[in-house]
């Protein structure tokens, strides 16, 4: 069997990471030929060192500097190259033949537009990329023949409910239920929230991530972001996503059939479940994730989403419902004001203010075009118009 040649894109994070000790386990099945990273030197050369990849990118030529010096004095002959134009070439390029796309925001959308041109078997983690790019994204994934496997969790367990044809999941589903633990505030005090800190807001009940997803999932825009990725993701209209609060992360995600069947995928909060199964679909792998004990397991509980504690998760029906790139712009704006609320520039309810006041600024003016280009230049605008509600929101 010809090894599967993965490029990893943030291979350096917490689904880069947990992708690494999959592929570890399966030398036979898989080579690594590239990482990256934007921050993470000394990380990136130690998976150079253990995975050997052909090629690894950073951004600055400062970074990459001192990887290349630490490659030479390990006698490792990896190339580095620099940049967002070398992740681009990189995810097209033939040496590749997966892409695990795992970049946290916006900034990883034209690697992956340029993975799914070329044809690759794109891993999506990288759910900005998706909530950006829209219908463009999914145009490129057709056009270019890729195979689009969804990483986030709820969207895997989806995914592994539905048969591998495409082409009967409209007559099969009534509506999916995506379900979220509501991260670590779900009992907190309305009127205590707004004094949360970044170190609280990063502390998540079940699952450990990077910062930014873990903010999200404290203000439930993560739900937010996985309803519109959902949206693309299996062709669904905006009524046909709900959300449940499921506290335990042991459901990941159900579909309920047209004949009322439920579907649903279980398992121990851990990515290398649906990592496992993105790199080895329509196989099975070892994933090294720990097994379900269902003798010591508590109760499975359920509640409705509270809409005045999590009242992002309701701006995702909205958006997807209002004119295309508005999902865009609440990435943006969410993108910025999560950033400035980990640096201390914002409070926590503030994350919901800027979102939906950059919303209501720039909605109005959305134009009709919506290229790669478009995109990004609505992206710009979004941060910009969001950095200006935050700083009328100082006191
Ligand atoms: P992370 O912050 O731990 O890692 C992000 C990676 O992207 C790092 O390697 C970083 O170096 C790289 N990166 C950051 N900014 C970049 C930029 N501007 N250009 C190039 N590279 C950049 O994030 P994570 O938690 O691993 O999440 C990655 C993506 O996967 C996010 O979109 C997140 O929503 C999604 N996701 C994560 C989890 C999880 O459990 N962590 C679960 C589901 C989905
Ligand atoms: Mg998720």
């Amino acid at each position: 069997m010809n090894r599967q040649r993965l490029l990893i894109l943030g291979s350096t994070g917490s689904v880069g990471t947990s992708t690494l000790d999959v592929v570890a386990r399966h030398p036979e099945r898989f080579e690594v030929v590239g990482l990256t990273s934007f921050r993470r030197v000394d990380l990136l050369f130690e998976q150079c060192r253990s995975f050997k990849p052909r090629v690894a990118v950073l951004p600055t030529e400062q970074r990459a500097a001192e990887l290349r010096g630490l490659l030479a004095g390990a006698g490792l002959d990896t190339e580095v190259r620099v940049g967002a134009q070398a992740l681009v070439e990189l995810a097209g390029a033939a040496e590749v033949d997966s892409v695990m796309a795992s970049i946290v925001g916006a900034a990883g959308l034209p690697a992956c537009l340029a993975a799914a041109r070329a044809g690759k078997r794109l891993l999506l983690a990288n759910k900005e990329a998706l909530v950006v790019g829209g219908a463009l994204f999914m145009q490129a994934v057709k056009d270019g023949g890729a195979t689009l496997l969804p990483i986030d969790s709820e969207h895997s367990a989806i995914f592994q409910c539905l048969p591998e044809d495409r082409n009967t999941w409209a007559r099969r589903i009534d509506h999916i239920v995506l379900t979220a633990s509501g991260g670590p505030f779900r009992q907190r005090r309305h009127d205590s929230l707004h004094g949360i800190t970044p170190e609280q807001a990063v502390v998540h009940p079940n699952w450990v991530m990077g910062r930014k997803i873990s903010v999200d999932s404290a203000t439930m825009m993560n739900k937010a972001l996985e309803v519109i990725e959902a949206r693309w993701l299996f062709d669904l209209t905006p009524e046909n996503i709900r959300v449940v609060v499921h506290p335990q992360s042991i459901i990941h995600s159900m579909v309920v059939c047209r004949d009322g069947s439920v579907l649903a995928q279980l398992g121990t909060p851990d990515m290398k479940v649906p990592i496992a199964y993105g790199l080895s679909f329509p196989e099975r792998i070892e994933s090294g994730a720990p097994r379900l004990d269902f003798m010591a397991m508590k109760d499975l509980s359920f509640e409705p989403p509270d809409r005045e504690r999590f009242p992002g998760l309701y701006l995702a029906w909205d958006a997807l419902r209002a004119p295309a790139g508005t999902t865009a712009i609440l990435n943006a704006a969410n993108e910025e004001a999560v950033s400035a609320f980990l640096s201390g520039t914002i409070g926590f309810t503030a994350i919901h203010s800027v979102n939906a006041r950059t919303l209501d600024r720039l909605q109005p003016q959305l134009g009709a075009s919506h290229g790669l280009d478009d995109l990004l230049d609505l992206d710009a605008r979004a941060r910009t118009e969001a950095r200006q509600v935050m700083k009328a929101l100082q006191p």
